[in-house]
């Protein structure tokens, strides 16, 4: 019988398989191939697989955190992979680690895939301070973007403190990737078009920096739209009580004004640092992932109950047909997995 105080404590950790063991030890070791094949693992769906992931974040947990985590969105064109490939080259030469992951919400429909092509980004995805994993291309969003925030804290336990999340800007992807970074970075092009269509999506309220790239092509248009940004912003109300959201004009084509970009940056962290934000929010995040693997683990558990998998199809055509109610049909599906839990 376990004390109390035992009692009121997670399970203590379990002991890894030498395999395994073996893949925490190459990460922490920092090797390539350790790290490329634990996220291989993190993304198997194979139930076996994902036990066996669980075990192995549980043991790398201890060494992530010390990272700074940015979400990186824009629609197709603003010049996303251009950018991360300037500002991760610069940030290896000022001595950091890059890892730039991405939730690409096609690849869950279509299974191809807009981001992650190995080669956008030429010169980063060969430097060995860099580590770029394209998107799982099966599952859920909220199944991706969970494989996403598992590969971020074992790049994080791998040495990597600059952990770039990139994604495009359609549907629901956005604030999914808002909901794992520190701060949120919104590229646009400079013309009213684009930013109408992020102020009208509600983007522009959740970006703590937005970056007007291509001011190479016409500065003073980039300026306008600068400003024009930087005016909609002041209107809105952001939601974080120590940081006002900032617009930056820069050319990742041509390498100018990323050094402002990362000034601002450094500015952000130091403010939600200093002010507890960050760990509130990453207490905050953790706790919306845990729900997240919830209601997700909830789900597979209710499609694999064989009463489920047999009735599911019938039932569903009888709700279609009008011959039982939606209500009715749910609380019998659901009783199927009650009674197996009995
Ligand atoms: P993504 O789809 O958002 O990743 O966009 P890409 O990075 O692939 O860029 C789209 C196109 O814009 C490419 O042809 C880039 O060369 C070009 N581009 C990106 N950044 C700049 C820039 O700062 N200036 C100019 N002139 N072109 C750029």
């Amino acid at each position: 019988m376990p004390s109390d105080a035992e009692a009121t404590h997670l399970p203590s950790k379990v002991i890894l398989e030498p395999a395994d063991q073996a893949l925490v030890d190459g990460v922490l070791k920092r090797q390539p191939r350790a790290l490329a094949k634990t996220i291989t693992l993190i993304e198997s769906t194979r139930s076996d697989h994902r036990r066996r992931a669980a075990g192995v974040l549980d043991a790398l947990l201890p060494h992530t955190g010390d990272s700074i985590r940015l979400g990186i969105s824009g629609s197709p064109g603003a010049g996303k992979s251009t950018f991360i490939e300037a500002l991760g080259l610069e940030l290896i030469r000022r001595g950091h680690r890059v890892a730039v992951l991405a939730i690409d919400p096609s690849s869950t429909i279509t299974g191809g895939s807009i981001l992650g092509d190995k080669t956008r980004m030429e010169h980063l995805s060969v430097n060995p301070d860099a580590f770029i994993r394209p998107s799982p291309s099966r599952g859920s969003l909220g199944g991706v973007a969970d494989k996403t925030r598992e590969a971020m804290l074992v790049c994080e336990a791998a040495g990597f403190d600059v952990i770039l999340v990139e994604t495009v800007g359609v549907g629901q992807s956005e604030t999914t990737v808002a909901g794992m970074v520190d701060a949120f970075v919104l590229v646009q092009l400079p013309n009213a078009g684009d930013d109408l269509q992020a102020i009208k999506k509600g983007i522009v309220e959740i970006a703590d920096v937005i970056v007007v790239n291509k001011a190479d092509i016409d500065p003073d248009a980039a300026e306008l739209a600068r400003r024009q940004l930087a005016g909609a912003l002041s209107l809105l109300r952001h939601p974080s009580p120590n940081w006002k959201p900032v617009v930056v004009a820069l050319s990742a084509a041509k390498n100018q004004g990323i050094d402002k970009f990362w000034a601002e940056i450094e500015r952000l962290r130091k403010a939600l640092g200093e002010s507890g934000e960050l760990d509130e929010k990453r207490r905050r995040q953790a706790v919306d992932w845990m729900w997240s693997l919830i209601d997700q683990g909830l789900r597979t558990r209710f499609r694999e109950n064989p009463k489920v998998r047999s009735e599911l199809e019938p039932t569903s055509r009888s709700v279609a047909e009008g011959r039982t109610t939606a209500a009715a049909a749910a609380y019998r599906l659901l009783d199927f997995v009650e009674a197996a839990n009995d």
